[in-house]
């Protein structure tokens, strides 16, 4: 049963009857570009490999502030599984469930009725308001945000400010808000020994031997002791292999997966440096194959978290918690814009309570709707007269 209450919660139920499971948009952002293009926003798709990008601008100058998010959404799992069809928006005690519902076609409609409901009362107001908007947030995320921010760099356009609507509260609307997430580097290691049989060791290199102290090394090492913002940087080894299956073969190789989750006190290339030159010293024959899936950024104190901090008090009561916890977003494209000459973006991320993202029954409160849209709207407000 559905009960059609506000604007916010009309849109959220439109965009959840749409299918749009990575990297499909099925049409989401053309909902959302025919408003924008409404309210005088000016339309460009930054579309690549069967990604829909939807970039809408209006005004010029600064401040320059963005909203970003993402139509796409999970696979729903087993139908059969949930209490209602997946893409068919249902009404339960309080809540409104379809995939999608947190995660987070809400924040979308939050964020359009926000700028909706701003821009009626000020209709000149100066500045830039913008959205990035693309439907490969939950796949690779290699032409949806990354992709589009290439294209804008070229033109010289780079906001001030961002907010992202992933959801972020944790038990109540705003008591959670991100305002960093740590750096993710991931290392395949290859150890080069000499197969042989066990009882002749000294015609073999077992490269099992070989790998224990190093591993040890790297999982005893200290790299850091965190900062205010941040956890210590850590390591963990995920994956070994090595040997035939056979008791009397010394294994001619041996792999190993590990991860770093790191934080702003290092660097990509620092910690390659450090912990190639631990290979080298204990004399490995070895490859080393490196995937950054995310370098750390963090939004310092400043405009952008005095704006969500005051709106989120001001409609909630809440005083939010600033943090760095959790996966990866699209705030690790945004932040850095392509290493942009004039510095990093101002990035916070907050949306709806995160109970039940990707999971069966996904939902959000419906009464959280018209205040999410609140705080959207109050984050416009301070930071346009703050500057
Ligand atoms: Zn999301």
């Amino acid at each position: 049963m559905l009960t059609p209450t506000n604007a916010v919660f009309d849109l959220t139920c439109e965009l959840i009857r749409r299918v749009s499971v990575t990297p499909e948009d099925a049409g989401c952002q053309e909902i959302i570009g025919q408003r924008l293009a409404n309210l005088g926003f000016s339309l460009r798709q930054l579309n690549a490999h069967g990604v829909h990008n939807l970039w809408a601008s209006r005004g010029h100058g600064s401040p320059h502030l963005l909203f970003a998010g993402h139509t796409d959404v999970v696979p729903s799992g087993p139908e059969a599984e949930w209490q209602s069809p997946p893409f068919e928006p249902t009404v339960h005690e309080g809540h409104l469930i379809g995939r999608g519902a947190a995660d987070m076609k809400s924040s979308l409609a939050a964020m359009l009725v926000a700028v909706e409901e701003h821009l009626t009362q000020h209709p000149d107001q100066p500045g830039t308001l913008s959205f990035l908007i693309t439907s490969d947030e939950e796949g690779e995320a290699i032409h949806g945000t990354a992709h589009a921010i290439r294209e804008l760099n070229k033109d010289g356009i780079k906001p001030d400010y961002c907010i992202v609507g992933e959801p972020s509260s944790s038990d109540r609307l705003g008591d959670v808000v991100r305002c960093g997430r740590r750096g993710s580097l991931n290392a395949r290691l290859t150890i080069h020994g000499v197969q042989g049989h066990v009882a002749y060791p000294a015609a073999a290199r077992n490269p099992i031997h070989q790998a224990m102290p190093v591993l040890a090394q790297l999982a005893d090492t200290v790299w850091d002791h965190g900062n205010q913002f941040y956890p210590p940087t850590s390591l963990q080894i995920s994956n070994i292999k090595s040997g035939t299956g056979a008791s009397n073969v010394i294994p001619g190789s041996l792999s190993a997966d590990f991860n770093l989750r790191f934080n702003t006190e290092q660097t990509c290339a620092g910690l390659q440096g450090q912990i190639e030159q631990m290979f080298e010293e204990a004399g490995l024959q070895y490859d080393l194959q490196w995937t950054l899936s995310g370098a750390p950024f963090l939004t310092q104190p400043g405009n952008l978290s005095d704006a969500v901090d005051n709106a989120i008090k001001s409609e909630t009561g809440i005083t939010t918690e600033m943090s760095t916890s959790g996966g990866t977003s699209d705030g690790r494209f945004i932040a850095p814009w392509e290493s942009h000459p004039e510095g990093p973006v101002e990035v916070i991320e907050i949306g709806p309570i995160n109970a039940t993202i990707h999971k069966i029954n996904e939902s959000v409160l419906i009464s959280d709707l018209i205040p999410l849209a609140n705080i959207y709207r109050k984050i416009i407000g301070n930071l346009f007269t703050l500057n």
